[in-house]
């Protein structure tokens, strides 16, 4: 794919602000006049919202273009809302929306992208993704290539973290390892960090924003309202324009490399250290699994089970003393660990399934 960049501007980040949902007339131009000052790059707000539970503010529908229309007019900001079917890009199209954007819940439909790439076959409009609602890189890459099909090239996405079972302080936990990937797979496509998803709540949105920046990404989408309190939707994630401002002045804005011959030679040497390790870390790594699969050949003479939980609660809980000794969390242990000891399981699995197949040969 030879995709175009949405924004052309060369200065990073790239911001696009504006309400969860366009309420009213008067809260989408106010939010607007607030922030036009702060040359934001796009101005969102949802008229069409793809609620979790029935009885919520649902948008309030195809008014909401007209104030969006206005909004243009009144401030020379460029507009974005969601479209999640083929009536909404119509009526988008109709009414100057410069920027279609597409929501969680709608790239997780592989029939709903389609739809949707099927009506702006024959336009130009730029389109933003973001990330489906479940951690799956390839319906992210998959909704991409089904726009690029369409013969909309210029194509961003928006990285708003994933659903999840269970306690986190999220609302929507980022796996960042998820954007980093798709960064990896092209290099080129401008990636927004949508913070207000992502935290859920106000407090953590510098922080996430920050990380966000830290990790290269090109810009942000952050969620704005005159009386956050009072939203119609994602109350609890709303800032107002005066708290945007403080959030953008605070931020530390890294460049994405250095020109400057010292500081790369003293990266790349660091760099190549750390290749090292990790080529050190896999060999060792090779070592224990042809260790395992030499436990693997006595339990299969022995017939004892492979998975012995006691024992993988010694080695965890050992590791994870060890490692918070040299300063690893003990999370990353753990994660760590069990990767390493589903790779043994597997190494262990293999030689006692080939001994099968010997013995029935
Ligand atoms: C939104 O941006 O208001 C929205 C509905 O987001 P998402 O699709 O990320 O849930
Ligand atoms: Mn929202």
């Amino acid at each position: 794919m030879n995709i175009k960049p949405v924004f052309e501007k060369k200065e990073r980040p790239i911001i696009i602000a504006g309400p969860c949902s366009a309420e009213t007339r008067e809260q989408v131009l106010q939010t607007a006049r607030d922030l036009a000052p702060l040359k934001i790059d796009l101005y969102r707000a949802g008229i069409w919202k793809p609620r979790t539970r029935p009885d919520s503010f649902e948008g309030v529908g195809r008014e909401g273009l007209a104030w969006l229309r206005e909004v243009k007019q009144e401030t020379g900001l460029k507009v974005t809302t969601e479209v999640a079917n083929r009536e909404h890009v119509f009526d988008a199209l109709k009414h100057d929306i410069d920027v279609l954007w597409i929501g969680a819940r709608t790239t997780v439909n592989p029939f709903s992208i389609q739809e949707i790439a099927d009506a702006l076959q024959g336009t130009n409009i730029p389109v933003i993704i973001k990330n489906p609602i479940n951690p799956d890189l390839q319906l992210w890459i998959g909704a991409m290539e089904r726009f690029y099909k369409a013969g909309i090239n210029q194509l961003a996405v928006i990285h708003r973290g994933f659903s999840f079972h269970g306690e986190s302080s999220y609302r929507n936990v980022p796996r960042w390892q998820i954007p980093i990937e798709l960064k990896r797979q092209f290099p080129d496509l401008q990636i927004i960090c949508d913070n207000s998803h992502i935290c859920g709540r106000r407090d953590t949105l510098q922080t996430v924003a920050q990380q966000a920046l830290d990790l290269n990404f090109d810009g942000l989408m952050t969620e704005v309202h005159p009386t956050p309190d009072s939203a119609w939707s994602d109350a609890a994630q709303q800032i107002t324009p005066d708290q945007f401002e403080l959030l953008l002045a605070n931020l530390i804005v890294r460049q994405p490399g250095t020109d400057n011959p010292e500081l790369e030679a003293s990266l790349d040497q660091l760099r190549h250290e750390i290749d090292e390790i990790d080529s050190e870390l896999l060999r060792m790594l090779g070592d224990r699994m042809k260790l395992a699969e030499g436990i693997g050949e006595y339990k299969k003479k022995n017939n004892i089970a492979i998975l012995q939980p006691q024992r993988w609660n010694e080695i965890l809980q050992l590791a994870q003393l060890r490692g918070s000794q040299y300063g690893l969390s003990p999370d990353f242990v753990s994660v760590l660990l069990k990767s390493v000891h589903q790779e043994s399981i597997n190494h262990q699995n293999m030689i006692m399934n080939q001994s099968v197949v010997d013995e029935k040969s």
